[in-house]
């Protein structure tokens, strides 16, 4: 059976299909697995049990998180408890494709998948450019209907470039890793995400204020829809990122220059560094894919990864969402293949399992989410005096998990009720807003 996308989602799902003896192909656009990094790397500890990975990919323990408002306004939250992990992503994808080779997954890199049966693409084409001539429809046939045929096939052909070359694959069953881009979900008419974060993030060496702190602004004016960040990755060095919402008024690299001369500090403490000597070249760009796709399964296909959505809506991190998933994916997937039945009604159990695991989460992160956005600098300065209480930071340390953030919201409710007559305003702005 074949993957699309050698990521470590797809990777992890070839590796537990192919420890049940099945022969899987892995097809990767990249020369090179791991190249390039488009990633913070900043992970629950919780991933490295999931993975099996050695604990050498953990370049630096995080236990407290600064954020800072616009105005200067800041709280510290978190403890003595490692709370993260700032891992090397390169190191991270290359581990993962490592085991799934020694489980006897075969990788064809430099090999981007172009397509799917050429009846599929032939009826769609006509289909779109209604230059029906030749081929007689029965009864509006759509290209849905065609999709479902597949189940009658053997198997489904897909095309790839290697070397400038057309080669065609089969296989039984495809599993689309191929990120927020995915081509897999775009062939099978799946659903696409709802929202595009662009993002950004570069490496530079700095004096290190605080070896175990994340430092976050959260600022309409300078990341909307999202937020930047500082973490230090070793004593020498930091890793800097930030990410707007592809729905705000101006460009990502509109607000980047604008942060690059914010006056506050330590924003402005590395930036005065990374202006000095000139450091563009290093930048790298990436897009986060964020809502909850209803459907990411069709006859013979299921996908997986940035390419389903399984991504927290508050912070954009796709990595343990999308290795929890892939478990359920290669679970599914082995099911099939034991029974021969590539069905959308047993691929419907991948659904069904993956949002039992996350989907609940997901859905109230996008509910947060909504709030969030709506939020004016001022707000987020009064939510900041609000939960900068004492009281409420004891609850963030005691009930924090980064993997569910919004369990730490439904506790706190729970623990205060009083704060939903205070966060009431917000809800009803954010309704009204998004009306
Ligand atoms: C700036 C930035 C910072 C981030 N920071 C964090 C973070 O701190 N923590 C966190 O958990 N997550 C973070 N993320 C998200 C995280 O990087 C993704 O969730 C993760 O990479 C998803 O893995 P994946 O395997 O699904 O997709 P990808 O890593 O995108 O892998 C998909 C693979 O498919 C290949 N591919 C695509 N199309 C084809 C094709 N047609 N044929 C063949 N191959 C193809 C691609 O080359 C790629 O190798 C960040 C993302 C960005 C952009």
């Amino acid at each position: 059976m074949l993957v699309i996308g050698g990521g470590p989602i797809g990777s992890a799902v070839a590796r537990d299909i192919a420890k049940s003896g099945y022969k899987v192909i892995v097809l990767e656009e990249d020369i090179e697995i791991g190249k390039p990094v488009n990633c913070a790397g900043i992970v629950s500890p919780k991933l490295i049990p999931l993975t099996n990975v050695s604990e050498e990919i953990i370049l630096s323990k995080l236990n407290r998180a600064y954020i800072y408002t616009k105005s200067g306004k800041k709280i510290l939250i978190g403890d003595s408890k490692i709370r993260a992990v700032a891992i090397d992503r390169e190191r991270f994808d290359k581990l993962l494709a490592d085991q799934a080779m020694n489980s006897g997954v075969k990788y064809i890199m430099n090999a981007k998948a172009i397509g799917i049966d050429d009846r599929v693409k032939y009826t769609s084409n006509v289909l779109k450019n209604k230059i029906n001539k030749n081929y007689t429809f029965k009864n509006n046939i759509t290209k849905s209907d065609i999709v479902k045929n597949l189940i009658n096939e053997d198997n489904i052909t897909i095309k790839f470039l290697r070397n400038n070359r057309e080669e065609k694959i089969k296989s039984k069953l495809l599993i689309g890793a191929d990120g927020v881009n995915s081509d897999v979900a775009k062939w099978f008419d799946l659903e696409k995400p709802k929202e595009i974060i662009n993002a950004l993030t570069f490496d530079i060496n700095l004096d290190i204020f605080d070896e175990n702190s994340v430092n976050i602004i959260a600022s309409r004016s300078y990341s909307p829809g999202l937020f930047a960040w500082i973490i230090p990755i070793n004593n020498k060095r930091v890793r800097f990122g930030m990410g707007i919402s592809s729905n705000s008024n101006r460009s990502l690299k509109y607000y980047f220059n604008k942060l690059r001369n914010i006056d506050l500090k330590p924003f402005s403490y590395m930036f005065n560094n990374f202006n000095k000597n000139n450091n563009d070249n290093k930048i790298s760009v990436g897009k986060i894919p964020l809502g909850l796709i209803k459907k990411t399964y069709s006859n013979r296909v299921m996908i997986v990864g940035d390419a389903a959505c399984q991504v927290k809506p508050l912070t954009g991190g796709g990595l343990y969402y999308g290795l929890i998933s892939a478990k359920r994916c290669a679970q599914i997937a082995v099911e099939a293949l034991n029974k021969q039945d590539f069905s959308e009604s047993l691929l419907s159990k991948y659904q069904r399992f993956w949002m039992k695991d996350i989907g609940k989460e997901i859905e109230q992160g996008l509910g947060l989410r909504n709030i969030f956005l709506n939020l004016s600098d001022d707000d987020i300065d009064e939510l900041l005096d609000t939960f900068g209480q004492e009281e409420f930071i004891k609850i963030i340390n005691r009930y924090g998990d980064i993997d569910f953030p919004c369990r730490i919201a439904l506790k706190i409710i729970t623990k205060k009720p009083q704060i939903l007559i205070y966060i009431k305003k917000y809800i009803i702005d954010s309704k009204l807003k998004s009306k």
